[in-house]
């Protein structure tokens, strides 16, 4: 599904088949001499056939086109190498690309998950499950770095980047000042709320999404156009919403550690989820995988703000109040 937002500047609706997300918004502008495409769906032939029908409803030359990607993740970078020809530019993340290119970023999280309590016979089938590393491109293209305040003229719009890490650590917001128009890729969703996790002990991923929330909070804005799902006009009252669940989200951690000492496997099967099972165990790997990575992102958060210690052996990390 195809719709108009403003002038020139399109929203092509991708389905996410078995993901809650269930549809990625990719934004397309058209222009005289170059054409933007901004984040592209999952390496997946149900992705690209919707892409591709899109690029030939709007007339979209390919090689007169250039993408950018709000973040490494697969829903947002999968069909990137796919599209983009030898002529497109690929605006890419600088701090996002460090991360991708970084040594073994599989078996660091594998690693990291064992030691928080992940059931090592489930990490693997979690991993093989995880869309993330199933729909991600086969290779990466040649990318043009970008970071905060750079700004990408195309048409009409001229949109500055905002380095807004968080959901990732590289993550960029797109803001068009003069027609008051935020595009949020996954920093702030209307529909549903954006997965903070972490798997690693250097990166305190909710604090940094607090900080990156309160960076956009006084943006003149008319319209937030986000990764997926639905517009909305009400960055504020949104953004509110959001560090409000993730207070309420920390103190629930904190109850579910109680008087004990629990790993974050332990902690994450003790919170609830927005989940259609009836226990932790009946939980399918993946989300099962999602979810100890943001009660981590918790822990690590609330262990910054003094409120939960973390106890460490060679092997084991748990955590007590
Ligand atoms: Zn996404």
């Amino acid at each position: 599904m195809i719709d108009e937002v403003m002038d020139r500047f399109y929203r092509i609706e991708v389905p996410l088949p078995d993901s809650t997300l269930k549809t990625l918004n990719s934004y397309v502008i058209k222009a005289d001499d170059r054409n933007l495409i901004i984040d592209t769906g999952f390496n997946r032939p149900v992705c690209f056939e919707a892409m591709q029908e899109g690029i030939r409803t709007l007339d979209i030359d390919l090689a007169a086109t250039d993408f950018l990607i709000t973040h490494m993740h697969a829903d947002h970078a999968g069909l990137v190498t796919r599209l983009a020809t030898e002529t497109s530019t690929v605006y890419f993340s600088r701090v996002e690309a460090q991360v991708y290119h970084g040594a073994s970023i599989r078996q660091s999280m594998f690693d990291y998950a064992g030691i928080n309590g992940f059931p090592g016979d489930e990490l693997l089938k979690a991993l093989n499950n995880h869309p993330g590393f199933k729909y991600s491109p086969e290779t990466v293209p040649e990318l043009t770095l970008i970071g905060d305040n750079d700004v990408i003229e195309i048409g009409d719009y001229g949109f500055r980047c905002l380095s807004t890490p968080g959901h990732t650590q590289g993550h960029i917001c797109l803001y068009e000042a003069d027609k008051k128009v935020l595009l949020s890729g996954d920093h702030i969703l209307f529909d549903i709320t954006p997965h903070i996790e972490s798997w690693s002990y250097q990166v305190n991923a909710l604090k940094d999404y607090m900080d990156s929330l309160d960076k956009v909070y006084d943006l003149p804005v008319n319209i937030v156009l986000p990764g997926h799902r639905s517009f909305f006009p009400d960055l504020k009252g949104r953004i509110d919403e959001l560090k409000k669940h993730h207070k309420d989200r920390a103190n629930e951690v904190i109850d579910v550690i109680g008087k004990e000492t629990k790993n974050a496997y332990e902690i994450a099967g003790g919170m609830t989820w927005d989940i259609d099972c009836e226990t932790w165990d009946l939980f399918p790997i993946v989300q099962k995988w999602f979810a100890t990575g943001e009660a981590i992102a918790h822990l690590r958060f609330l262990e910054s703000e003094g409120r939960v210690h973390r106890n460490t052996d060679e092997e084991n990390i748990t955590f007590s109040t």
